[in-house]
């Protein structure tokens, strides 16, 4: 099928379906700056994944951490929406997209205008001591690291503070889970967006999706494993997709 086509047949999906959602991945925000993990440009290729259980046992990984975290998080503070984030938000207001379930943690959905996010690894703005639960803000945080400050403690009782993100290793955020499965369970098209599918198990919703009847819209630069579950596949850049579905919509 041409790419046009494609189109067409994406608002023919969309005019056929009654409980739209879309499930994203960091190749949404990749255009808006913000580096995704896998491509040649990705953050893997600069650094090393820190799991959960380093985090909390080793005082060096958790440096090495807050080192890249400093550079991540200037990288999304100075991030805008773009023209992908801002189509889902304006499907939302038109009462066409139900949720966005996203794995990114760059706020830049809600930033768009979407209400209607689930963020099953959480966000990069919330920050929090391990110890007493006392919270931090990005910016308290970004101030310390500004100063080279790398081993960061709690103010009060010198607990270890940790970004409320999901780091590799730590559960997922379980009401955020439980609602994302209800809603691939009863979704009859699920757009997915700028994600390898390579990250469990938010990758298993799409699937879930699948197996319960849903149709899927692939948008992804490059081929994932699971492409197969696609009725179509876009291998675009998502603002472009998305831009032309949202135009064409509206024809
Ligand atoms: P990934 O890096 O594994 O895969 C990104 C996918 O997006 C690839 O398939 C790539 O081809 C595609 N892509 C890149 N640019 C694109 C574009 N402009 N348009 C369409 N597709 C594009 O990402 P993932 O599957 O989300 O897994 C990475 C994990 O890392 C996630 O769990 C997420 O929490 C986290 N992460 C988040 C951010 C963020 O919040 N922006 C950034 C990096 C990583």
């Amino acid at each position: 099928m041409v790419y046009i086509e494609k189109i067409k047949e994406s608002v023919e999906l969309i005019k056929k379906s009654s409980y739209i959602v879309a499930f994203t991945g960091a190749g949404i925000s990749t255009e808006s700056g913000i580096p995704d993990f896998r491509s040649t440009e990705g953050i893997w290729k600069k650094f090393r994944i820190v799991s959960y259980q380093e985090f909390l046992s080793d005082k060096n990984a958790r440096i090495e951490f807050w080192k890249m975290a400093k550079e991540l998080v200037k990288t999304i503070l100075n991030a805008k929406p773009n023209e992908a984030h801002k189509a889902l938000a304006e499907f939302e207001k038109m009462g066409i997209l139900k949720y966005v379930i996203t794995q990114n943690i760059d706020n830049l959905h809600q930033l768009a205008g979407s209400k209607n996010v689930i963020e099953l690894h959480g966000n990069y703005k919330k920050l929090i001591c391990l110890n007493c639960g006392k919270r931090y803000s990005v910016n308290d945080v970004l101030q310390k690291l500004e100063n080279n400050e790398f081993d960061l403690r709690c103010d009060e009782c010198k607990g270890i503070i940790k970004p409320e993100v999901v780091f590799f290793g730590e559960p997922l955020p379980e009401i955020e889970l439980t609602l994302a499965n209800k809603i691939a369970t009863k979704c009859d098209l699920m757009f997915v967006i700028g994600s390898s599918l390579q990250v469990e198990p938010a990758a298993s919703i799409p699937r879930l999706a699948y197996y319960k009847g849903a149709k899927l819209i692939f948008i992804n630069k490059s081929s994932t494993e699971w492409d197969f579950m696609a009725k179509i596949t876009f291998y675009e850049k998502a603002s472009k997709v998305l831009k032309n579905i949202l135009d064409e919509s509206k024809n």
